[in-house]
């Protein structure tokens, strides 16, 4: 299967893959996260974990377990450490540290080499026995809040290695070794694959949306930090100027995130009556629908207020769309303004470029190819799984 990588990124790309995962086979390797599907880490890893099999690694992939009131203190530290939530109730910090000790007593942590993603499971670190531990974080951690942060910092240090997406959330009041790895998305998965355009069309239309109108999408867990009331206003606005304009927000449900129906019920309150807005709740495995409404799509919008990475904007520039992204985390390595898209924090300044993308179909195209080629030399699996590759021969020295 990697060979068929090729067409993207080279032979020698592929060649050096193939050198480093020889020198790794002894070793045996964890991931560790906390949902098997929805949001960007079980995308991933959904991917990942079979790629790194297939070189011949030895990898498995547990998710913890807990209950409505661990996700829910998750959910907030979450919130808090991404600067979006001041008030953490006290009693949270124990529900977390008890969930870690079940799951550490459920799960077998016996391997050479342990991945744990985000701060959900951060805190098996205190039951390892053996092995390299990285951390790799995937959320924004340049303003945390500081009583949470200083919470997990605790754990955090206790690694080997700390991986982030992007210069801005290395931490400098930690001592452990970093390093910098964008995340990635798969050229080759359901969501991401060529389709054809009948079927393009077919799925849309199943959706009630016209495919002869203009598209403007945003595909985003119904989470405040992608701020779907954001994305109705500046759809609104983009109307008054391109009247037959449609919006579909594509959300679906994560395990790990309690807040879910909250923000869609407030978003379908925004939405109104406006036949034109569809707010579509998807079940996480619709990979095809996903990939179907990212071709059929005329602009796309990631309008996010904090991100870790925003994998959706990936996919999006590797379907040619240019992207309209809120200036927040690794939204501002993808999208390069005036190149692949354009930055915008407020809604007005959104439906401008909305509106100016939609109205010029020849800049549209130049961003899509732009945006296409900033993901190839990027943001692809390849590139992700090699510096994973790196890292561990990295931590196991
Ligand atoms: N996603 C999906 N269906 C949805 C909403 C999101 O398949 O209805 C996928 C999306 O395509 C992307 C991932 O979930 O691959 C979201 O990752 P991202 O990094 O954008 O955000 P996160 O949810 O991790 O904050």
């Amino acid at each position: 299967m990697i060979e068929k990588y090729a067409q993207f990124v080279g032979e020698d790309e592929i060649d050096a893959i193939v050198k480093l995962a020889e020198r790794l086979q002894d070793l045996s390797i964890l991931h560790v996260n906390s949902t098997a599907a929805g949001g960007g880490v079980a995308e991933i890893l959904n991917r990942m974990v079979p790629l790194m099999r297939e070189l011949g690694l030895r990898v498995d992939w547990k998710v913890i377990r807990g209950d409505a009131e661990f996700f829910t203190a998750t959910k907030t530290f979450h919130n808090a450490l991404q600067g979006t939530v001041r008030d953490v109730p006290s009693h949270l910090y124990s529900v977390y540290e008890k969930w870690q000790e079940i799951n550490a007593n459920e799960l077998d942590l016996d391997y050479d080499v342990v991945f744990i993603h985000d701060p959900q499971p951060a805190g098996l670190i205190k039951y390892r026995k053996r092995g390299k531990w990285i951390w790799r974080c995937h959320i924004d951690l340049s303003t945390p809040h500081p009583e949470v942060w200083a919470f997990l910092k605790r754990y955090v240090s206790m690694y080997d290695l700390a991986i982030f997406h992007i210069p801005e959330f290395a931490r400098d009041d930690l001592e452990i070794p970093q390093l910098l790895i964008p995340p990635s998305i798969d050229p080759l998965s359901p969501k991401n694959k060529e389709l054809p355009p009948t079927t393009v069309e077919r799925i849309v239309a199943k959706f009630d949306v016209d495919t002869e109108r203009p598209i403007l999408l945003q595909v985003s867990r119904f989470d405040w930090a992608k701020d779907p009331l954001g994305v109705v206003e500046a759809y609104r606005l983009a109307k008054r100027h391109v009247p037959d304009l449609q919006l579909v927000y594509l959300g679906s449900p994560a395990h790990d995130d309690p807040e879910g129906e909250a923000v869609y019920k407030k978003t379908v309150e925004a939405a109104g009556g406006d036949s034109d807005i569809h707010l579509l709740m998807l079940p996480p495995d619709s990979h095809v629908e996903v990939n179907a409404f990212q071709r059929a799509a005329t602009v796309v919008m990631q309008k996010s207020i904090r991100e870790g990475f925003g994998l959706t904007v990936s996919e999006a520039l590797w379907k040619s769309k240019p992207v309209v992204g809120g200036r927040a985390g690794g939204i501002k390595i993808q999208v390069i303004h005036g190149v692949t898209g354009f930055l915008a924090t407020s809604p007005r300044v959104a439906a401008h470029y909305v509106t100016f993308l939609l109205r010029e179909k020849e800049i549209r195209e130049k961003m899509g190819a732009a945006g296409r080629e900033h993901v190839r030399r990027n943001f692809l699996i390849t590139h992700h799984l090699r510096r994973y590759l790196m890292a561990i021969a990295y931590a196991t020295g």
